[in-house]
């Protein structure tokens, strides 16, 4: 059966090009980057390249350019690096919705460090409350670590505003733009951010192979102590073929930022008009006008998430639910209830999430599926009479 895969803010298909550009250094180009022989510094200059192509799309330098396992562990560095730099502060700031790389850091270093965290409330649109953000601001804050884009929702928060004031009041500012990086502009010299995460395999590169952005300058202590690896920022040998396959897939992701913001884009407006108009209480989360170009999370009244989306994959629809239930909870996504979503809507909500992949007769074949299957749900719940929710 032929895949249709719109969860992409779950992951992406690794480009054939990045497979390409990768397979060498799998086989004969075996060596270490860090040895004095040509054979290894062959690996080196290739290496290099890709730190340049990775600079380029968020606009750092070279140096500036940390390369890790995963997202997750450039999130965990960047927090590291800040408590690190600032021992006696006890304060940090995020938001109610981060990604659990984030979010349950912040809970491990409240419950077991001692930090004093602030979560900063969204609203029902899935904006920050950038009130509560700038009046928790202290001399005892270590850090404010914020989500460039959220994964469930694709909100975007004002990072220019909030790394603006962190910097007037000297607190260290960390961005996770894992799902920002390859669908909106990253500046990072404009946006005046001190941390950056980003992950590969969000952006068409493989799984397990990230990157953490350091502000020149910065005070740095690293997460994994060994050898001299990325200026002594990470130690362990360069995963040599992963980083070059990220940096072609950096590489990639700023040729194509034309095209997710105008074909991708498109794509998912169609898909979102045709699901509100073919199928009554629909309704879509986030702030409408200040999403990133392919998501959209979409609730459907008094029906199951988990039951559209085993109906979606026997049709070979690849979608996401934006509930927690497969994981043994009956709770909605802390996003959507720190967005006060209701409850029977926040339920049967799901994300779609594209890429340039994706084409005009998949964004048809789903209409086509679920307008039927949201009818046979509904027509089983007890949520649902004569047309409208109870
Ligand atoms: C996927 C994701 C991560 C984690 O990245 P990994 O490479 O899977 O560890 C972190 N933050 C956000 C917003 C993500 O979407």
């Amino acid at each position: 059966m032929k895949i249709i895969y719109t969860d992409n803010n779950a992951t992406t298909k690794t480009a054939d090009e990045v497979i390409e550009e990768m397979m060498p250094y799998f086989g004969e180009l075996y060596g270490n980057p860090s040895s004095m022989h040509t054979f290894g510094d062959r690996v080196g200059k290739k290496i290099t390249q890709a730190r340049k192509h990775v600079a380029d799309l968020i606009n750092a330098d070279p140096e500036e350019i940390v390369f890790t396992s995963c997202g997750t562990e450039s999130d965990n560095a960047a927090v590291h690096a800040a408590i690190s730099a600032f021992p006696q502060k006890k304060h940090l700031i995020t938001s109610t919705v981060e990604h659990p790389a984030i979010k349950n850091l912040f809970a491990h270093l409240a419950k077991e460090k001692g930090y004093k965290v602030t979560f900063v409330p969204v609203d029902r649109q899935g904006r920050l409350n950038t009130n509560v953000l700038y009046d928790s601001m202290s001399d005892d804050t270590a850090l404010i670590s914020l989500m460039w884009a959220n994964n469930e929702t694709g909100v975007i928060f004002p990072i220019e505003q909030v790394a603006k004031r962190a910097n007037e009041q000297k607190i260290l500012f960390h961005t996770d733009a894992v799902q920002a990086t390859g669908k909106i502009e990253i500046d990072v010299k404009k946006t005046g951010v001190d941390m950056l995460s980003l992950s590969g395999h969000k952006i068409h590169a493989p799984k397990g192979i990230g990157v953490l952005y350091v502000k020149k300058g910065l005070k740095f202590s690293p997460l994994l102590i060994g050898g001299h690896q990325e200026g002594g920022r990470r130690g362990g040998t360069e995963n040599t073929a992963f980083i070059i396959g990220l940096g072609k897939a950096c590489q990639l992701a700023k040729e194509n930022l034309g095209v997710m913001n105008t074909r991708v884009k498109e794509l998912r407006d169609y898909l979102e008009s045709q699901l509100l108009e073919k199928i009554s209480g629909t309704s879509v989360n986030g702030e409408l006008d200040n999403r990133l170009p392919n998501t959209l999370s979409i609730g459907f009244d008094a029906v199951e998430g988990e039951s559209i989306l085993l109906l979606l994959d026997r049709d070979g629809i690849c979608a996401s639910s934006g509930s927690a239930c497969t994981s043994g909870s009956l709770d909605p996504s802390h996003v959507l209830m720190a967005m006060e979503v209701p409850f029977k809507s926040a339920h049967g909500t799901i994300r779609f999430s594209l890429s340039h992949y994706n084409t005009q007769d998949e964004m048809d074949a789903i209409v086509r599926n679920l307008v039927p299957t949201i009818e046979k749900l509904r027509a089983m719940s007890p949520f649902w009479k004569d047309g409208k929710m109870v």
